[in-house]
């Protein structure tokens, strides 16, 4: 059964380390089961539990059960795609499928080549080493994992000047599974270490509503068919956001109409979270706002509107903008970021193809 441990590099030295999260039960487990850890973890735990991305997840099941076959560990591999796709979620069925042990850490904790050294001299033959948010390893770091991805040895220098000697320390077989939201970020050499790469992309509407009905299994819920499909309609094509949506249509329902969440309950709901029948949430809306109005439409730089905005560049670009982008409110130009026809639509902006008639308008 995979276990998992979570690293944080020097924060995770300083304090007593984590309490592992208690393993979790087989995956054969049916969803109604009322002895379900009091966790009610939504994460699927097997590729059978695991909604959509077919093509991924196949290949991911051959390369599995190839791996098994040969009592070897499965080739390092990297998910990359917009957050709450469901990356760290492969990652774990892949240790649990492999009956493995994942240790989970993140590039920004692991600041100091010494980190990492730690973290790799642990893992036995055939452990998952997740690192999330990859692109944002140091160099330095980033080093030394080109030859424990390749030749499974870290070489590291003790002493300096006269004194300086190389010590080369064999590791065990394990396998680097690395997360990004930001595949264009990390360095090539990086990149072409892993054998297996993914990218995820948004699931369907059906999907999600697939995800919410599951869910709401889980959390002992009950949930109309039409709800559900509200639900996923307003989820950013993201199962995490139709998990928190489902939550918060729990809330409401068990407030305001007994329990269970009809579609007018899950509307209702919605509308109070500020989520609106596309999706779109306070700070999407904000930033289609200000492109739209402030910026006549743009184009627009980045750095401009998360300074008009007030919220980080990051978070604009890795959280807001990839769905924008996905349903067509805006486009990504040289000159910067512009709303399309619809999206200025949705803003309640009068669009205009040729700028200059829309800057007439606005004299
Ligand atoms: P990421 O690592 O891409 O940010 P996660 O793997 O943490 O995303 O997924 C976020 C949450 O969404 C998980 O806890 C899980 O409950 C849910 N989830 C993700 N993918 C799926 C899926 N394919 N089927 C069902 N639930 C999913």
């Amino acid at each position: 059964m995979a276990k998992e441990k979570v690293v944080n590099g020097d924060s995770a030295r300083k304090r007593p380390t984590p309490k592992p999260e208690p393993a979790q039960k087989d995956s054969a487990e049916p969803h109604s089961d009322p002895v379900r850890p009091p966790t009610r973890d939504l994460r699927p735990r097997n590729f059978d539990e695991y909604i959509g991305q077919r093509a991924v997840v196949n290949a991911l099941d051959i390369a599995v059960q190839a791996a098994r076959g040969r009592a070897e560990p499965i080739d390092h591999v990297l998910f990359h795609g917009p957050p709450g796709l469901g990356k760290t979620t492969l990652a774990h069925i892949i240790a649990r499928e492999l009956n493995s042990e994942l240790t989970h850490t993140s590039g920004p904790a692991l600041e100091r080549p010494a980190d990492v050294v730690g973290l790799l001299s642990n893992l036995k033959e055939g452990y998952v080493l997740f690192i999330d948010e990859i692109h944002r390893l140091s160099s330095a770091v980033e080093e030394y994992l080109y030859s424990a991805m390749e030749d499974f040895r870290v070489d590291f220098v003790t002493g300096s000047g006269a004194f300086a000697k190389t010590i080369s320390l064999p590791l065990d077989r394990f396998t680097l599974a690395g997360s990004t939201t930001r595949a264009g970020m990390l360095s090539a050499p990086l990149r072409e270490r892993f054998g297996l790469v993914y990218h995820l992309d948004y699931y369907s509407r059906t999907e999600l509503a697939q995800v919410v009905v599951r869910s709401a299994g889980i959390l002992g819920i009950t949930v109309d068919l039409d709800a559900a499909n509200e639900i996923a309609a307003r989820a950013r094509g993201t199962p995490r956001i139709a998990n928190r949506l489902l939550r918060r249509v729990r809330d409401y329902a068990e407030v305001e109409s007994g329990g269970t969440a009809t579609l007018q309950v899950a509307r209702d709901a919605l509308e109070l979270e500020g989520v609106d029948r596309v999706g779109l949430d306070r700070l999407d809306r904000l930033y289609l706002r200000t492109l739209a109005h402030n910026y006549n439409g743009g184009p627009a730089g980045i750095e401009a509107l998360a300074a008009t905005v007030n919220e980080e560049q990051q978070t604009l670009t890795d959280v807001v903008e990839p769905f924008l982008l996905k349903i067509g409110f805006i486009v990504r130009t040289p000159g910067g970021r512009k709303a399309t026809q619809t999206g200025m639509e949705h803003a309640g902006a009068p669009y205009a193809d040729d700028p200059e008639k829309s800057q007439q308008r606005l004299l």
